[in-house]
């Protein structure tokens, strides 16, 4: 007999993300498994595959990927998101511009790859000005 699993998952009819029971056993390679909410009973379906899928395609989320602004300090391989190409890239290398400014390599997916500045002081350049 196993033992009753819980996980959180969004409950049709609660409409929100309760605490749901795990109905059976997981089968491997089972695409489909069945969750009754603890809340209302309900039986919910919720598709592993699709899940599965989304983690091991390693497609950029621009959700969980770090807003980019010049000021930050990013680190290689780190996710970022640029907002104004809403396009989603990851830190390659980092390098120092000619000009003393430090960069970052970063390969967006629909961009290719960009050098966007990094740790860039804004005042210092007001000062400057
Ligand atoms: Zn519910």
């Amino acid at each position: 007999m196993a033992r009753t699993k819980y996980t959180e998952f969004l409950c049709g009819y609660c409409n929100k993300n309760t605490k749901m029971e795990m109905v059976g056993d997981l089968q491997v390679g089972q695409e489909k498994m069945w969750l009754k909410c603890t809340r209302c009973h309900h039986m919910s379906q919720m598709d592993l595959k699709l899940r599965a899928n989304d983690s091991k395609n390693g497609k950029l989320d621009a959700a969980s990927a770090t807003k980019y602004t010049p000021e930050q300090i990013f680190s290689v391989g780190q996710a970022i998101f640029h907002s104004e190409w809403d396009d989603v890239g990851k830190v390659t290398s980092k390098i120092k511009t000619s000009d003393g400014h430090m960069a970052i390599v970063v390969t967006f997916e629909k961009q290719g790859q960009r050098r966007l500045l990094e740790n860039f002081k804004p005042e210092l350049l007001d000062a400057v000005l």
